[in-house]
């Protein structure tokens, strides 16, 4: 068995440092760090550890926000490996929703487990996720255990594949539940989000009710939408709108809503997405390999939309390296859109306050500020893929680093990777049985 060992709050000093702080000025300041009670206590030079407090030495290092991925799909990463060389449609009906269905509570949190491993060692410290339809509460626990920033839940479908569609009603009362039971755990740090699959897998009575739980309780809603041309004219013909043109209409935009994806948009689109500060997450190590096509993200951010990015699921990525999505995000659309049209500064943005608003609490996390919750991840400086280092320490982190540069990862003032070291996983162990448990998943299918 692989038990989360959880270690406790502690008073943190991160010592000798250069801090990315993503404030507003996106100001880069050499400083010691200061965590006391889960918080960002001090960002200031030369500090004195108080009694007891543990210090970490940043000399030749970044102490940078934690990284925020805003469209995961923990569930998915048990099947890494299993479904390359497909599209959308396809990937979903003949690989995904068959291993999905298959699920036991067993597998499902290690699958969970497996991958918040992964992304506390990369340094990820907060995700948006979608679990499946079955077992969420394994998800919800792995996340609770674990000491990772969670908001996500149920994935619903009340159409379409057989072995994942459920009762509508039955299927809304066992979300509403699940978020009665888990929003609000650990003093915030998990939160519920209401997990629609997509406009094919959900009816017209589950979206609109969709919309009254998340008006009625502040729970963000987190689905896809437009990432596929065949995906896009199936909506088209079933619903007879576009997609987010259709979410506009049943009311559903808005600051709550994260919508994975968004390759594929008219221009109206565009305009409903900037207008109501919908967050667009952008999945681009997903939406090459799916050979999906590629979002308009430099014109939409001209927009003035709200982007933030996200790994997506692992057989589609078929890592969940924050960093990875990052250098692609920053470099992919410069052959359409010109060599300043994406500045890492504001891909840094993506990945940590905008991802903080798609968990839905931006006051709280997303930069190093007094008084936010401390969840942070030291980057090693020093080593021959960084060097010399340039005048902007945004453009080196977006175009030289990568999750193994990770050094340290800090989340609500938990210190959860200690020197590349994961101590509330047993990451080994549940690398050396994923094969396994993938065996006898797959038996079940
Ligand atoms: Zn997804």
């Amino acid at each position: 068995m692989t038990a989360a060992r959880l270690p406790k709050r502690e008073v943190l000093l991160l010592r000798g440092g250069t801090v990315i702080t993503m404030d507003r000025q996106r100001s880069v300041v050499r400083a010691d760090v200061l965590v006391v009670d889960g918080r960002i206590d001090k960002v200031a030079k030369s500090l004195r550890p108080p009694k007891g407090a543990r210090v970490i030495e940043c000399e030749g290092r970044a102490v940078m926000p934690g990284l925020i991925q805003s469209h995961v799909h923990l569930c998915q990463v048990l099947f890494r490996n299993q479904a390359d060389g497909l599209e959308l449609l396809d990937w979903l009906s003949q690989r995904i929703w068959p291993f999905e269905a298959a699920h036991d509570e067993r597998s499902l949190g290690h699958s969970a487990r497996l991958g918040i491993a992964e992304l506390l060692l990369g340094g990820t410290t907060g995700i948006v996720d979608m679990a499946t339809v079955r077992h969420t509460g394994a998800v919800m626990q792995a996340a609770l255990d674990s000491g990772i920033r969670y908001t996500g839940g149920k994935c619903l479908m009340d159409q379409g594949f057989e072995g994942l569609r459920e009762d509508t009603r039955a299927a809304l009362k066992e979300t509403e539940a699940l978020g009665k039971e888990w929003h609000g755990q650990d003093d915030g740090r998990i939160r519920y989000a209401l997990c629609p699959r997509f406009v094919l897998s959900c009816t017209k009575p589950l979206w609109n009710e969709v919309r009254s739980l998340s008006e009625k309780n502040g729970w963000t809603v987190h689905t896809h939408a437009s990432e596929n041309r065949a995906e896009v004219a199936a909506v088209r013909k079933a619903v007879g709108d576009d997609n987010i043109a259709w979410f506009h209409r049943i009311g559903l935009t808005g600051e709550r809503l994260v919508l994975a994806h968004c390759v594929h948009l008219s221009e109206r689109e565009e305009e409903i997405l900037s207008a109501t500060a919908t967050t667009v997450v952008h999945c681009p190590g997903a939406n090459l390999k799916l050979a999906s096509g590629l979002s308009p993200v430099p014109r939409l951010l001209q927009k003035g939309a709200h982007l933030a990015l996200g790994g997506d699921g692992a057989p589609c990525n078929n890592t969940l390296d924050a960093f990875h999505e990052m250098r692609l995000a920053a470099t992919l659309h410069l052959p359409a859109f010109g060599p300043r049209a994406l500045p890492a500064s504001e891909v840094l943005a993506m990945a940590t306050r905008n991802g903080a608003r798609a968990l839905g609490i931006e006051d709280q996390v997303g930069s190093i500020e007094a008084g936010k919750r401390a969840d942070l991840a030291v980057l090693e400086l020093t080593r021959p893929h960084f060097v010399p280092l340039g005048p902007d320490l945004h453009a080196t982190i977006v175009y030289c680093a990568k999750s193994s540069d990770v050094t340290d990862t800090i989340v609500d003032g938990r210190h959860l990777v200690r020197g590349q070291k994961l101590v509330s996983l047993d990451a080994a162990s549940l690398a050396e049985n994923a094969s396994a448990e993938l065996a006898r998943l797959t038996k079940r299918l």
